[in-house]
């Protein structure tokens, strides 16, 4: 039985690795600066152990970090809301504080997977995976968020449109680490909505959009509007935000801007859904998403 699952299901077993858990910051910097690219951060894992089954990835260490208290809070600090890196999305789903400053994120995080992977999966591990249908990607760039990196050179700190630099890759450099996600508070007069079209099984977003609107003096004087499952990687959209800032947040208004998405971007195809299909869905939900934002 053993002969033929390994001869037959290899490929469902990943290569052989070091395992070893951090216990804080400091000791997970350590062991990547020491190990480098051989080794692969573990968070929820919900996305690096499928990789390693499949043999995408063949580390020879893993650091785990999901249980370094240090990695996993939500607290506001100063002008932002600040998100530990381990934080899980079931954390955020249920915090009191994002609920009352920035309810996007509890909305979006409720729409993640199930609640396994709302329980076990992890924010900074979302961002890091970069996955071009993961939802958190749209939110940090249509909420302004920027990433906390560190390594054992220091810490720099990267807005969320510099982060996402393509299909599945990050500003992420080897030996660092995404400690901290910050949220700036929303300026006053500004609502925001994550809605999405989502695969019926995994509930990944065949697309999905954050929209965040300031209204001022009768007109939205302050758009983002940001996709993910579009294209190859989440985006701003700038047509979309063009086409309603200097206007009222009127059903017609909202509806036209809706329309412009997508024009700008290579959009992908699947087996999920085609291109037109998905610009379709794209618009629709980018209609509802607006009209959340400025109701
Ligand atoms: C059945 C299923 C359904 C899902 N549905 C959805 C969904 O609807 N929407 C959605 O957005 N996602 C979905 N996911 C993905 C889920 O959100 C994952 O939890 C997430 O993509 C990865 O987070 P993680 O903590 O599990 O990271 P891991 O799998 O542990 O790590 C992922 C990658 O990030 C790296 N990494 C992790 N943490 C850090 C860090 N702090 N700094 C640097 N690198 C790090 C790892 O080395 C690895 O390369 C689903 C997953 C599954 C299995």
């Amino acid at each position: 039985m053993q002969a033929f699952y390994s001869a037959k299901h290899k490929t469902m077993i990943p290569t052989a690795f070091a395992y070893k858990r951090a216990h804080s910051v400091e000791e997970a910097l350590s062991l990547l600066a020491a190990h480098g690219e051989e080794a692969k951060i573990l968070a929820g894992g919900h996305s690096l152990i499928p990789a390693l089954k499949l043999r995408l990835n063949q580390p020879e260490m893993l650091i785990d970090i999901a249980r370094i208290p240090a990695l996993r809070y939500i607290r506001q600090a100063g002008d932002h809301i600040a998100i530990g890196a381990a934080t899980t999305h079931d954390d955020i789903a249920q915090s009191d504080l994002l609920q009352k400053q920035q309810p996007i994120y509890p909305q979006a995080a409720k729409l993640i997977g199930d609640i396994q992977v709302r329980n076990r999966g992890t924010l900074g591990g979302s961002i890091a995976h970069a996955d071009p249908s993961a939802d958190w990607p749209a939110v940090l760039l249509a909420t302004d968020a920027q990433v906390v990196i560190q390594s054992a050179q220091g810490e720099r700190v990267v807005g969320a449109a510099d982060f996402f630099t393509g299909f599945y890759s990050t500003a992420l450099e080897a030996g660092e680490l995404v400690t901290e996600i910050q949220v700036p508070l929303l300026p006053p007069g500004t609502k925001a909505s994550y809605q999405k079209f989502m695969q019926p099984a995994s509930r990944f977003a065949i697309v999905g959009c954050a929209a965040v609107v300031t209204q001022s003096g009768g007109t939205c004087s302050r758009v983002r509007v940001a996709f993910t499952g579009l294209s190859d990687a989440a985006f701003r959209d700038q047509a979309v935000e063009s086409a309603l800032t200097g206007k009222a947040a009127g059903a017609d208004e909202v509806a036209a801007a809706a329309q412009t998405a997508g024009q700008d971007v290579m959009v992908l195809a699947d087996h999920f859904a085609s291109e037109d299909y998905r610009l379709h869905l794209a618009r629709v939900i980018a209609k509802r998403a607006l009209t959340e934002a400025t109701h």
